[in-house]
């Protein structure tokens, strides 16, 4: 993490020290949390809609922080600080220089699904051969961003960075911030369609990662959509004078494309055609992660790791907690977590996990809302309901209001009595509670307002 002295730090934020006296003061870290305060690091107030984190400067001091970032007019600072016009823009330039000052290579990662996953995989396909950092959890917005750059040791070689956004012209900041060397977009979805208003809207707020790319850089992109590649050739997109490009997908048109997936208990072993004949063998479940892995392996490639050293990080991957992780309890249950968040194209993936599971007695989806998706969504919902009526899952139990069109889409071709409708969590766990068997497998995925995981933790624990 970042250890200047606090002289030094006001001159990459474009601050100036106050309240301090002849002797510097040495900094180590930075936090914007009040609650979260290391010894001796920067604290960093950020003014948001309903608080000032101003409020909290003089109790982190006291809670030991070294010095705090300032920009209240009307007051003076409770103890040494640094004065800045705005302290979110001073926390962004200060992340920014130490980020030039460190010389780390930067691999920016931004699509509608697959963010995390992919900054998982391709941190753990590097690490093999490199000092690599990357976003911890989800920190990948206009503060996370900067933070993760500031938590970065001295040391490091390549720093991994996810990018997100709900509405035009934020990767743009995020990737200029960062100016990557390289950069990923793994998908176009429907998330933020609510706020975007058409997929090739999203399509271009997500291509704005290419307006921080350096000069010479590394485009790699999902190939299978065709929306990616408009935008890439409509000459309104900002991007550098030169740049390569490399696809992965599922068709075979893609620089990298799977030539055979075989789905076994414990995941999911592919060859591509990048790879030979030699199989990956991957610990997570699902195609969508199949593809996911060959943009990571594209990178790996790109930056030189042996081809022994990708099977190697690929069997070793650590991933963010609860995007599809298979977990059981006491209760036996297996249950397939995937309830971070959800759009249809998110739902649909894991769908397909659900049917391509083996050797349970019934697979049941319990489905909850996908929020924020605008006009359609009652549409979007019906779609889900059809394509699971189309896969092999043996009972479908709905949570929330609009999840009630998931149910409708199902009754198409699914038998009425395999369909429940729930808008009510305790019935809903207590339905589970009665009919749930341990040799049953069963997904569990909604938005992140649903809070799924509340009916994934009473599952576990069913007797
Ligand atoms: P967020 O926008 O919340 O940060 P993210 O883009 O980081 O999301 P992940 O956290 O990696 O995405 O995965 C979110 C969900 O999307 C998971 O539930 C996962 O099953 C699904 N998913 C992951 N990769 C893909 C993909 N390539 N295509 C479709 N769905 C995917
Ligand atoms: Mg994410």
């Amino acid at each position: 993490m970042i250890k200047r002295s606090l002289t030094e730090i006001a001159v990459m934020c474009g601050g100036h020290v106050v309240n301090v006296g002849d002797s510097d003061i040495s900094i180590q870290g930075v936090a914007t949390d009040s609650r979260n305060i290391s010894a001796g690091c920067l604290f960093v107030p950020i003014k948001g809609e309903r608080f000032d984190g101003h409020v909290f400067a003089a109790d982190t001091l006291a809670a030991g922080a070294g010095a705090t970032l300032w920009a209240n007019r009307d007051e003076v600072p409770p103890g040494p600080a640094i004065l800045v016009e705005d302290t979110l823009i001073a926390l962004q330039l200060l992340a920014k220089n130490y980020l030039l000052e460190s010389g780390a290579k930067v691999i920016g990662i931004t699509g509608s699904n697959g963010k995390t996953t992919t900054k998982d995989l391709v941190f753990s396909l590097l690490s093999t051969t490199y000092r690599v950092h990357k976003t911890q959890g989800n920190f990948n917005n206009h503060i996370g961003l900067p933070l993760t750059i500031l938590a970065m040791p001295e040391y490091t070689e390549i720093v991994v960075l996810e990018m997100g956004m709900s509405g035009r012209g934020e990767i743009e900041m995020l990737s200029r911030l960062a100016e990557p060397e390289s950069v990923i977009v793994t998908n176009i979805g429907e998330s933020h369609l609510l706020q975007l208003g058409s997929r090739l809207e999203i399509a271009r707020a997500k291509l704005e990662i290419l307006a921080g790319l350096r000069s010479g850089g590394l485009f790699i992109y999902n190939g299978d959509e065709p929306l990616i590649t408009e935008v890439l050739q409509d000459p309104a997109t900002i991007k550098p004078a030169e740049f390569s490009t490399a696809t992965f997908g599922l068709q075979p048109s893609n620089d990298d494309y799977p030539t055979g997936i075989m789905f076994i208990e414990d995941g999911t072993v592919f060859t591509s055609s990048k790879g030979g004949d030699t199989p990956f063998k991957l610990s997570l479940l699902g195609e969508h992660n199949v593809v996911n892995c060959l943009a990571a392996i594209t990178v790996a490639i790109h930056y030189g790791v042996s081809a022994h050293a990708i099977r190697e990080g690929l069997q070793n991957v650590v991933l963010t907690g609860m995007r599809i992780e298979m977990v059981t309890g006491v209760s036996g249950i297996t249950v397939l977590n995937d309830a971070y968040n959800a759009s249809p194209t998110s739902m649909k993936a894991a769908i397909s996990v659900l049917e391509k599971m083996k050797g349970f007695r019934r697979k049941i989806a319990i489905l909850g809302d996908m929020l924020e998706l605008g006009e359609l969504e009652a549409d979007y919902h019906r779609e889900v309901g059809k394509f699971l009526a189309n896969n092999k899952v043996d009972q479908v139990f709905t949570y929330g209001h609009l999840a009630e069109y998931i149910a409708e889409g199902a009754a198409e071709s699914l038998d009425a009595s395999s369909i429940h409708a729930y808008t009510d969590k305790i019935e809903l766990i207590e339905k589970l509670r009665s009919i749930l068997h341990p040799k049953d497998a069963v997904l569990v995925k909604g938005s992140r307002g649903m809070k799924l995981e509340e009916v994934v933790e009473a599952i576990k624990d069913f007797n």
